[in-house]
C-alpha cells in the first residue's frame, strides 16, 4: 500500500482535515468549525490519530503566517485579526506532538493554486495565479514553476488601487481603509451597499463597480508577473456575471497595450476541494 500522508486546511471560519497519497488524492476527509488554536489543532489530531499513523503533513493556512523555514517564528502567525492566532506558533504545535513527522507550510491560497496547477483549472501551466475574493482578497502566486514566497507570502489583497469616480465608501481595511480587499471584498460590498453581496441582483450597479476593482488588482499582476493564467475564485465570485464583467475590465484596463489579458481570467476547477488538495500536495513535495 502506498504512503499514508496527512494535511490540514485551515480556513477563517472552517477547517478541514484529511488523509491522503502523495499523488493528492483524498481517502477521507473532516470538516469543522475553526475557533481556538488548542481546540482546533486538537480535533485535527484526534481525527488523524484514529484513523492511521503517518509521517509527513501539509499545512495550508490563512496568514499572515511566517513561512520562511530558516526564521525562529517559522510557522507563527502574525498581524491577524484573529486575536486568539496572533503570535500563536502553528508548527511548534505539531512538531511538539507528533515527533518525527515533517512539516510543509503555505498559505490556503497558495496550497489551493497548487492544486489546480496540478489537476484543475491551471494544469500543466508554469506561471498563474490564484485570487479569492470571500471575507476578504488573497491570492496565491507562481512564477516559472516556483510558488512566490519573498519575505513572507504574497499579500495582494493590501494592493492600493485607483478608486471608482463614483465610490465614495471609506472602505473596510482596519489597516489602509480603502485597500483593494477594503473597497472589494465581500464585507466592503455588504457596508457599501447595505446588504450580503448574494442578494444584490445581477444588474445592480455595485456589480459594474466590483468588476472595476478586481480588474485593476489582476492588471497589476498581469502588468508584474504576466502570468499565464488568472483563476478567480472565492464566494463574491460566484455572482452571476462578475466573471464575464471582469474578463471585459480587464481588456478596458490594458487599453490594448496587453494581450488577451481578459481571456486568461478562469473559475476554479477544483472549488471547495483544492486548499486541501494541495496540503496534500504540499506534503507529498516536502
Ligand atoms: P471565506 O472568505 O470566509 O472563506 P467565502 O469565500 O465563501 O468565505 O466568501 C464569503 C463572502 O462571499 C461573503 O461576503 C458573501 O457575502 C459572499 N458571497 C457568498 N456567496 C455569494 C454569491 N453567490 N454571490 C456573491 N457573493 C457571495
Ligand atoms: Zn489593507
Amino acid at each position: 500500500m502506498s504512503e499514508v500522508l496527512a494535511a490540514i486546511e485551515l480556513g477563517g471560519t472552517k477547517t478541514v482535515v484529511a488523509l491522503g497519497d502523495a499523488r493528492g488524492a483524498i481517502l477521507e476527509e473532516h470538516r469543522f468549525p475553526t475557533t481556538t488554536p488548542e481546540e482546533t489543532l486538537d480535533v485535527a489530531l484526534d481525527w488523524w490519530r484514529e484513523r492511521a499513523s503517518f509521517q509527513r503533513l501539509g499545512i495550508a493556512s490563512f496568514g499572515p503566517i511566517r513561512l520562511d523555514r530558516r526564521r525562529e517564528d517559522f510557522g507563527t502567525f502574525l498581524t491577524t485579526p484573529k486575536r486568539a492566532w496572533q503570535q500563536f506558533s502553528l508548527v511548534r504545535y505539531f512538531q511538539d506532538r507528533l515527533p518525527g513527522v515533517s512539516i510543509a507550510l503555505d498559505t490556503d491560497v497558495q496550497a489551493a493554486l497548487l492544486a489546480e496547477m496540478d489537476r484543475g483549472a491551471a494544469r500543466g501551466m508554469s506561471d498563474a495565479l490564484y485570487l479569492t475574493v470571500g471575507t476578504g482578497i488573497g491570492a496565491g502566486l507562481c512564477c516559472g514553476g516556483a510558488l512566490v514566497h519573498g519575505t513572507l507570502h504574497p499579500e495582494m489583497g493590501h494592493l492600493l488601487v485607483r478608486r471608482h469616480p463614483e465610490d465614495d465608501f471609506a472602505g473596510v481595511c482596519p489597516y489602509h481603509g480603502d485597500c483593494w480587499e477594503g473597497l472589494a471584498s465581500g464585507p466592503a460590498i455588504a457596508q457599501r451597499w447595505g446588504k450580503p453581496a448574494q442578494l444584490l441582483p445581477t444588474d445592480h450597479a455595485a456589480w459594474d463597480m466590483q468588476a472595476w476593482y478586481l480588474a485593476q488588482g489582476l492588471y497589476a499582476a498581469c502588468a508584474m508577473l504576466s502570468p499565464q493564467c488568472l483563476i478567480l475564485g472565492g464566494g463574491v465570485s460566484q455572482a452571476e456575471g462578475l466573471h464575464a464583467k471582469v474578463a471585459t475590465m480587464l481588456d478596458a484596463c490594458s487599453a490594448g497595450y496587453f494581450e488577451d489579458l481578459g481571456a486568461r481570467l478562469v473559475a476554479p476547477a477544483l472549488g471547495q476541494q483544492a486548499g486541501i488538495i494541495g496540503a496534500l500536495l504540499l506534503a507529498a513535495n516536502d
